[in-house]
């Protein structure tokens, strides 16, 4: 934690909480925004973009703020999550939705375990670590040949 360091005070923005560092020297020459982490907060960033008069530059230059934990839990409703493909959607509802999913694939993980599979010990392996394949050992990775003679 940093606080000293910092020739600002780091607060919420939603309700003013001093808000600290977690073993970031942030404000040193050398350091820059990847050794940024709130402790138990949030930072939120934007570059700005058309449509808002707030905050535009576009010199790549970024507003932030810090909101903590409580009250973007507080908030969870209000917030929006943003997928891969840039989808907007409802936090809470997508959190519900991912949540759902995990659970079913924990469910399905735990109905249907994979079993390692490991080549016997006396399998010989050529220098680059590939099975050495001979006529024998070909002919017992070959299903059963049905008999002829029936
Ligand atoms: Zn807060």
């Amino acid at each position: 934690m940093n606080d000293k360091t910092a020739p600002f005070k780091l607060v919420c923005l939603i309700c003013g909480k001093s808000i600290s560092l977690l073993d970031a020297d942030l404000f040193d020459e050398d350091s820059n925004d990847k050794s940024f982490l709130p402790n138990g907060a949030m930072e939120l960033c934007s570059y700005g973009h058309y449509g808002t008069t707030f905050f535009d530059p576009c010199d790549g230059t970024q507003v932030a703020a810090l909101i903590c934990d409580e009250c973007m839990e507080e908030r969870s409703s209000r917030l929006l999550y943003i997928n891969k493909q840039r989808q907007l959607k409802p936090f809470d509802i997508a959190m519900k939705e991912l949540e759902e999913r995990w659970k079913a694939e924990k469910a399905e993980r735990e109905a249907n375990p994979v079993v390692p599979q490991f080549l016997p010990e006396e399998r010989q392996v050529d220098e680059d670590g590939y099975p050495i394949i001979n006529e024998e050992s070909f002919r017992t990775m070959l299903p059963e040949k049905p008999s002829t003679n029936n």
